[in-house]
């Protein structure tokens, strides 16, 4: 079966673009709690309300083998639509932060450690998580503090095959991962969350794996698809499955950022993606509808600037 190809004009490109442009100072709520990774004084939009304290709350760099275990532990912890307004994935990295304030490094050997105190811990960190999910969350985390022990340095796993190749193991080996899931979206967040380290997916060791890798694709790229860019007939079908629609989003963050393919999953993701407040996360980001470069092709743009008008 051939590729199925997003066509994409040079003016919606451009646009895109600017839209996208937007996103470049918001990271997700897990990386600003590394020392390195604090936001600075203009990351107010996508940031996790953490404080000054919390903004260092990982002595170690975001891209060291302890760095991206954390990422790891976030992303088995991540609720695909739940990232709400405190920040991109802002549930995961609480727990994973107040775990990290209780076991300290501990935090990579909770496989080892006893299973009800985590799980008092957990359940208290995550009150606010429906019960099934709550249910899952000590599992979830000692299954990846198995894998840890069994792959060993994360960057070293990382820089060591194709990411697709990872992502499937990932899937299959951490549990409630996706292993029978066509689209592995926890897993390949995880790739995702380590390129939103500054320079992580340029390195000369990861930076041929990045270029060819699937990125997540989530509810807001179908938005932008039947939205913005409004397919031809014939190719909807194809883009409705998912394993159609990953290669094509991904083929298209190659042509819209060529040298940095992983950019466009968030600004994509915040497309008309409520905050949990009664708006959307993308008019949060851009600042209204009025500068964001796509309201002229926005269904929910006309309702917006005639509020933005009237007050
Ligand atoms: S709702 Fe407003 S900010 Fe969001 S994409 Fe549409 S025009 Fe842009």
């Amino acid at each position: 079966m051939s590729a199925v190809k997003i066509e994409i004009t040079p003016d919606i490109l451009n646009r895109i673009r600017v839209y996208a442009e937007a996103f470049a100072s918001c990271r997700p709520a897990i990386l600003t709690l590394f020392a390195a990774g604090a936001p600075d004084a203009t990351d107010a939009s996508d940031a996790s309300g953490a404080s000054s304290e919390d903004a260092s709350l990982f002595p170690f760099a975001a891209d060291s083998d302890r760095g991206l275990g954390i990422l790891l532990l976030a992303s088995a912890l991540h609720r695909p639509g739940a990232p709400g307004s405190a920040g991109f994935g802002a549930g995961a990295a609480s727990v994973i932060a107040g775990l990290y304030r209780g076991y300290g490094n501990d935090v990579f050997r909770l496989n080892r450690l006893p299973f009800e105190t985590l799980r008092t811990r957990t359940d208290a960190l995550a009150a606010t998580w429906d019960d099934a999910e709550r249910a899952r969350i000590p599992g979830i985390l000692r299954s990846v503090c198995d894998f840890f022990f069994r792959v060993g340095p994360l960057g070293t796993w990382l820089a060591d095959a194709d990411w697709e190749q990872r992502a499937g193991e990932l899937a299959q080996e951490i549990y409630w991962m996706g292993a029978r899931s066509s689209t592995r979206t926890k897993a390949r967040l995880f790739f995702w969350l380590a390129c939103q380290i500054p320079g992580f997916g340029a390195r000369a060791d990861m930076r041929p794996r990045a270029l060819r890798f699937t990125w997540p694709v989530s509810d807001g790229h179908m938005r932008v698809l039947f939205d913005i860019f409004k397919p031809a007939r014939g190719s909807i079908a194809a883009l409705r499955r998912p394993e159609g629609r990953g290669e094509a989003f991904a083929e298209l963050a190659r042509r819209v950022f060529p040298d940095e393919p992983w950019r466009l999953y968030r600004p994509f993701e915040a497309f008309l993606c409520p905050d949990g407040q009664g708006g959307f996360q993308c008019r949060a980001v851009q600042g209204g509808c009025r500068p964001c470069a796509l309201a002229p092709l926005c269904p929910a743009a006309p309702h917006f600037l005639a509020r933005e008008r009237a007050s």
